[in-house]
């Protein structure tokens, strides 16, 4: 039989009965006859929780002590997820990323996963156990402990699934697939039963939390067979396919947003070849990734360049700013924290007319103004006003109709 990766979230294991909920469902899969690897995060809120106690001790901690700690959440799920298999009378084995030797580089917060080790996962597996997995948490070569970034046990779930060759990788969360929008922010939102690999790859990247877009990425080049379903109902979730086993194509397939964005705009830049190489490659020198950028059409000699950081990267940004400001004659720099994104994605983008002209017009007849926009084959992004993206995001989803009688 096939191995089944099954991957727990947050509010999967947030308290002893969930947890115990968690237990049942994995020994079913092992009572079916497969072998179950499975990968836990944090329970609730915990990784929120510890994050903020570092910033009561220190406005700056320690990058490497910071992921000694929030590597500990896991540690906690793993081990308890662990006993309350054995309570039902079955084996489990509990591994941090340091014991399956998870391997990743040395970037601390935001760390990469290179290579696993399955030989462990492998003998566990033999000698009939289930095997329980910290999600989010790797080891260095030289045996420093990392995280892979937030949200990121999705990750360590798809990557041991391809190492393994898993027959398929379950991601268990609080609702039962992925949504044409954030269930959240548009209650007639309506789950989705396919969706292809690159649209869940955009709408990871664009806001839509309920996968973290790396383990997306992993998913489509190894091929893994991913699925996102509830951990509370056995309602069948949504899964993820190449694009030519896509049964309907739509045109839209969801709208996300994102808060976590602010527009840096360095206004009287001389306008002159050289000028944007020089500030963009100076931001990437500091490791700021940007995303979108606009340069304003030239009046005597001078243009306006605006683009968007995450919220994270402001400070250095900047800081990498200011010092460029005299040596390439930019008159002043504004910023603002204020903004949201919204998209629009869908692979019938390609083949369709007039997608971006429907979402202006969803924005324009809420009075909502565009700020920026970006486009690629199949998305279509507009920075607004942050206190308008609710209401922007239930216009767009309107607009194109994808809202369901139900939920
Ligand atoms: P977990 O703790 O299980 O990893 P997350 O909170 O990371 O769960 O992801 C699940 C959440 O993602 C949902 O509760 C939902 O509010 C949010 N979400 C955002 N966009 C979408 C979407 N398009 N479809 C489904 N859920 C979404
Ligand atoms: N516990 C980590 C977080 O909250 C990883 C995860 O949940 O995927 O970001
Ligand atoms: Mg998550």
């Amino acid at each position: 039989m096939e191995i089944i990766v099954q991957k727990f979230g947050g509010s999967s294991v947030a308290d002893a009965g969930k947890i115990r909920n968690v237990a049942k469902r994995v020994v079913r899969t092992h009572e079916a006859g497969h072998p179950v690897v499975v990968v836990v995060s944090a329970m609730g809120d915990t990784t929120d929780r510890l994050t903020q106690l570092a910033g009561e001790i220190s406005a700056n901690p320690p990058e490497r002590e910071l992921d000694m700690l929030l590597s500990t959440g896991e540690q906690v799920s793993i081990a308890l997820l662990a006993m309350a298999v054995s309570e039902l009378g079955y084996q489990a084995i509990s591994l941090t990323g340091t014991q399956v030797g998870i391997m990743t580089d040395g970037f601390y917060s935001n760390a990469r996963i290179k290579s696993i080790n399955e030989a462990r996962i492998l003998s566990e597996l033999d000698q009939g156990k289930i095997v329980i997995l910290a999600g989010f948490q790797g080891v260095t070569i030289d045996n420093e402990i990392t995280t892979l970034g937030r949200g990121a046990s999705d990750t360590t779930a798809v990557a041991i699934a391809a190492t393994l060759g898993a027959d398929r990788c379950d991601i268990y969360t609080d609702v039962d697939g992925v949504y044409t929008a954030d269930p959240c922010i548009v209650p007639n939102a309506r789950k989705l039963n396919q969706i292809t690999y690159d649209e869940m790859l955009e709408m990871a990247r664009l806001g839509a939390r309920v996968l973290h877009s790396r383990s997306v990425e992993l998913a489509k080049k190894f091929n893994v067979h991913l699925c996102v379903r509830s951990s509370f109902s056995e309602a069948e979730g949504t899964i993820v396919v190449k694009e030519q086993e896509m049964i309907e194509e739509v045109v839209v397939s969801g709208v996300t947003s994102d808060k976590d964005q602010a527009k840096v705009s360095l206004l009287g830049v001389p306008d002159k070849p050289g000028i944007a190489a020089r500030i963009f490659q100076e931001l990437a020198d500091a490791g700021i990734n940007i995303d979108m950028i606009i340069q304003n059409a030239s009046q005597q000699g001078a243009t306006d360049i605006s683009f968007t950081v995450t919220k994270k990267d402001l400070d250095t940004t900047l800081k990498t700013t200011e010092q460029l400001k005299t040596k390439i004659g930019c008159q002043s720099i504004s910023t603002d924290h204020n903004i949201g994104k919204i998209s629009a994605v869908g692979i019938g983008m390609k083949s369709h007319t007039g997608i971006a002209a429907r979402m202006f017009r969803a924005l324009a007849d809420e009075g909502i103004n565009i700020q920026m926009i970006s486009t690629s084959e199949i998305k279509i992004s507009c920075v607004i006003d942050e206190e308008q993206t609710e209401r922007a995001v239930r216009a767009v989803h309107d607009k194109f109709e994808l809202g369901g009688a139900s939920s």
